[in-house]
């Protein structure tokens, strides 16, 4: 059965037709089968369902390459004592002491409600980082399975990492692996895997090999928080005598199909190593403003010919305030005002788009024939005139996620005009605090 959705405002991100004023945008079952005028998809498909967009914009979905569901649980905790002063500190003080404490039921709810608020603010994709370290083995199909009923397009991975001892990095491991080879199996583009690491100063070199041992022809890359503070430069110089993208590079960890996340501390050698293997960078702003780390040379580096995403490392859900993020940060850091106008939009639309289809059979975050029907309708009354040489000013200063009505994962409707299609948000949300408070009642 065909669905139109007609009378949009059609931004495409299709080099061939990049916008149409009046277009439509058909789809059956997971695929979109027209772009164009409303008047010509219309009778071309006179008898299939209408979602009449009555002027709105109608995008493909946005695209988080860098979160953490789990750390949605952290909203409102309180482990007392004194606030971090560094962020060896934030790890310490706040998350190493949560992921500690998730069960695998604390791994569902605490991905079950950013996933519900995914689809509010129109997120079609995330490629998620996830850590439980007591609950380390079924904690992705955990995920999954939020994944499922939501209806999230979902990578997913557990952060490998030492600080637990030898045994649970074991199950860390053989977590991934696992994992990559259920969705090989699957073969879904709805649910894929990476091989997920903490981070370089969390890795010894004997967990770094067992690792790398363990992935080796299995076909799937690398998702690892890279040079986030200064921490971790000092450890690899320590320990290594190299700075962390040298010793992930010389590794053989960096590559096309893996993505290394932050890279705020690197040398421009080590910019050269992250342009020249491939490897997708994923910015977060709003993360690495919170944690006190640095701005990452987002500009220098795509400069050198990086392929530099976006994501939220579980700060937020809305991908429109990392855009603005991306936009401020930039500027501010250069002490520059003419600088970062396109690159951000380039992150998100495009460069997030890549990072993702690397890891998919099919392609999201374009709406032309073929590609997956991950769709939004985003209901924003424009103050001044839309045109498709104002809209990258609309969705920097105007759009947020909260304007979004109609959200479409892969053929099915999860929400429309507000609504959640068989997602009971009241009863989830308040199992979720149930969920939470048990854990907070832990501490
Ligand atoms: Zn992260």
């Amino acid at each position: 059965m065909t669905t139109i959705i007609t009378n949009g405002t059609v931004v495409t991100r299709d080099a061939d037709m990049p916008f149409i004023a009046d277009g439509a945008v058909a789809f059956d079952g997971t695929t979109i089968t027209a772009v164009g005028p409303t008047t010509e998809v219309l009778a071309h498909y006179p008898d299939a369902q209408r979602i009449n967009a009555n002027g709105r914009l109608v995008m493909p979905g946005f695209i988080n390459t860098h979160m953490h569901y789990y750390s949605t649980f952290a909203r409102g905790i309180n482990f007392g004592g004194r606030p971090a002063t560094t962020f060896g500190e934030v790890l310490r003080g706040l998350w190493w002491k949560l992921d500690r404490m998730l069960t695998l039921d604390d791994v569902y709810y605490s991905a079950v409600g950013p996933m519900i608020e995914a689809v509010r603010c129109g997120v079609t994709t995330a490629i998620d980082h996830h850590a439980s370290p007591f609950a380390v083995r079924g904690s992705l199909a955990r995920i999954a399975e939020a994944a499922r009923l939501v209806g999230v397009r979902s990578n997913l991975c557990y952060e490998v990492s030492d600080r637990d001892g030898e045994k649970i990095a074991t199950e860390g491991i053989a977590e991934n692996i696992e994992f990559v080879q259920h969705c090989q199996r699957l073969d879904d583009d709805m649910l894929r895997g990476l091989v997920g690491m903490h981070a370089q100063m969390t890795i010894s070199a004997r967990t770094l090999n067992k690792l790398m041992e363990a992935a080796e022809g299995i076909g799937a890359g690398y998702h690892i928080h890279c040079a986030e503070g200064i921490e971790d430069v000092v450890n690899a110089l320590a320990i290594y005598d190299k700075r962390v993208i040298e010793r992930l590079y010389d590794a053989g960890v960096l590559g096309e199909r893996s993505l290394a996340v932050h890279c705020v501390q690197v040398t421009n050698a080590e910019i050269e190593m992250l342009a020249s293997s491939g490897v997708a960078v994923i910015n977060a702003p709003e993360s690495n403003m919170s944690n006190a780390v640095g701005c990452a040379p987002v500009l220098k580096m795509l400069e050198a010919g990086a392929l530099v995403g976006m994501g939220t490392d579980g700060y937020c859900v809305d991908m429109t305030e990392s855009l603005r993020a991306v936009h401020a940060i930039q500027k501010h850091e250069a002490h520059v005002p003419s600088v970062a106008w396109g690159e951000p939009h380039q992150m998100l639309f495009e460069n997030n788009r890549t990072i993702t289809n690397r890891l998919l059979s099919g392609e999201t975050g374009v709406l032309r024939p073929g590609a997956y029907a991950d769709i939004i309708v985003v209901g924003y009354e424009a103050p001044t005139p839309l045109t498709e040489a104002t809209v990258a000013s609309h969705l920097l200063f105007g759009v947020a996620g909260r304007n979004v009505d109609t959200t479409i994962i892969n053929g099915r409707v999860r929400m429309l005009e507000r609504e959640l299609i068989d997602i009971d948000e009241q009863k989830l949300m308040a199992d979720s605090r149930q969920q939470a408070q048990a854990l907070w009642d832990r501490i």
